[in-house]
């Protein structure tokens, strides 16, 4: 399986024009509401309102719920890889729930006390927006020990934190600077102020991996909440879009948080696309050498499992494997075929005499004639210590007795000086069988050509017997 990958064929300029056109594309995004914003702003009635209270109620139980949810799936993300970022994260989700949902909660008192109502708002999106802030610090940090990602304590001390803020937000409604502008504009604006040092920070930093890229936009909408929040009034159009805006940014963050899950449960470790094409076809190069080396090796083992070690003949099992072959082609109206089979004479004798080195000597040097006196076709293999059989395509019992005596006076006359002062000889003695004529299983052909051999044998050595 071959795949198209990392194409590189276009001519730079254009790699760089489509990088480019895709960063401003990203930036145009990121700042769609703000369009809306100062739509809102220069095109409507800033005095229309839209007072239901029923669902306000309804859209922050909802986003108390969806806020939990994402809250659980970031401290999963977190307890797995101890990625710093998602602790802060899951602690930025879960102080925004736990003070927002009371904004919720008091709507009821919108008209009675306006300011328990009002301020849980902004002051939800400060402790979140901090929150996030201190966590793209921790950006590069290695991830925590693992007794430290669920140590109670911690936790614990977090969830008492939240609880002192909604305490603090309760006591600021119920005091006499609740209705001064500088204390929401405070709490926005802070909000507002930390969203864009988050944003400038990971712009600097040129932290570009894909969930980042999703981080910084969700982040950029949270600033521009904000800022509809303080353009807007409590029930007017801008206020909603404001709600509108930050919801889709928890919504793109939740998106980011959801694909880490899924796959590396870190923001920082899911590559770029382009990177993981590099690294796919970095793989798959690695793995189709793997595989040639593979086959480089088995080949190589069938050739020992075929093949003796000693003479470089093929083996008994190869052998038979290729009798077998020539049995069914003959079967099929090919040619009959034979076999010879060969037998070193008084062999143990040239051992007692030289010694067994000079024993294994004279078998590869008997396999060296013999494969020079059959035809390049024939079949060699060796099938016993001194023992050989040749495999004769397409020769009948008498052409193949004519090349066993070919072989037999090859090897009587290849008596070699093997630096003992004296002429080494061998001779061999030869049974053929022939396909048909003897018998038509491998067994039969065999036998035939063994009891042969046994008769050349007792005929005095050195001879090739055919009947
Ligand atoms: P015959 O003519 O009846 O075949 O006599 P022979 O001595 O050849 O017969 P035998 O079967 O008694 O002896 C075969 C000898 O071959 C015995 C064994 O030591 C020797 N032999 C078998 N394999 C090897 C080998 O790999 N290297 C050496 N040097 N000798 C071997
Ligand atoms: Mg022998
Ligand atoms: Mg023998």
């Amino acid at each position: 399986m071959r795949m198209n990958i990392a194409v590189r064929e276009a001519p730079p300029a254009i790699w760089r024009l489509l990088k480019v056109y895709t960063q401003l594309l990203l930036i145009a995004f990121a700042l769609v509401p703000a369009c809306l914003i100062a739509y809102l702003y220069f095109a409507q009635d800033p005095t229309l309102k839209f007072e239901n209270h029923a669902f306000h109620e309804i859209a922050i139980a909802a986003a108390t719920l969806e806020g939990f949810f994402v809250t659980y799936v970031t401290w999963t993300c977190y307890r797995s890889s101890g990625e710093p970022l998602l602790r802060w994260l899951t602690l930025g989700f879960l102080g925004f729930v736990l003070i927002y949902a009371l904004h919720g909660a008091f709507t009821g008192l919108a008209h009675h006390n306006m300011w328990l109502f009002l301020l849980y708002g902004p002051a939800s999106r400060l402790v979140m927006s901090i929150l996030l802030f201190v966590g793209l610090l921790s950006y590069h940090r290695p991830p925590e020990r693992v007794e430290k990602r669920s140590n109670a304590r911690d936790w614990t001390m977090w969830l008492g934190f939240f609880v002192l803020v909604d305490i603090a937000v309760a006591y600021v409604a119920n005091s006499a600077i609740a209705g001064s502008l500088m204390v929401r504009l405070s709490m926005e604006g802070g909000a507002l102020v930390f969203s864009i040092l988050n944003v400038m920070t990971l712009m600097l930093r040129r932290i570009r991996s894909p969930l980042m890229v999703i981080y910084g936009i969700s982040i950029t909408w949270f600033a521009l909440s904000s800022l509809a929040f303080i353009l807007g009034r409590p029930w007017n159009h801008m206020w909603w879009l404001a709600h509108a805006i930050f919801a889709a940014g928890f919504f793109l963050l939740s998106y980011g948080v959801v694909a880490a899950f899924r796959t590396t449960r870190s923001f920082s470790t899911i590559y770029s696309q382009e990177e993981l094409t590099a690294r796919l076809a970095e793989a798959m190069a690695r793995t189709e050498s793997a595989l040639q080396e593979l086959q480089h090796t088995n080949q190589k083992l069938e050739r020992l499992a075929a093949t003796d070690p000693l003479t470089g003949a093929a083996n008994r099992r190869q052998f038979i494997e290729s009798v077998e072959a020539e049995i069914t082609r003959a079967k099929r109206g090919g040619a009959p075929f034979s076999l010879l089979a060969l037998d070193l004479d008084n062999f143990k004798a040239i051992n007692d005499s030289y010694g067994h080195q000079i024993g294994d000597e004279v078998l590869r040097r008997f396999v060296q004639t013999c494969l020079e006196a059959i035809r390049p076709y024939d079949g060699f293999a060796r099938v016993g210590g001194e023992e050989f059989m040749v495999l004769l395509p397409q020769s009948l019992l008498e052409a193949a007795r004519t090349i066993g005596e070919r072989v037999r006076v090859a090897i009587a006359r290849s008596a070699f000086e093997a630096g003992i002062g004296r002429l080494v000889e061998v001779t061999v003695s030869i049974g053929v069988s022939q396909f048909g004529h003897d018998g038509d299983t491998i067994d039969t052909l065999l036998r035939v050509a063994d009891e042969r051999l046994y008769r050349a044998k007792h005929q005095g050595r050195n001879c090739v017997v055919a009947a």
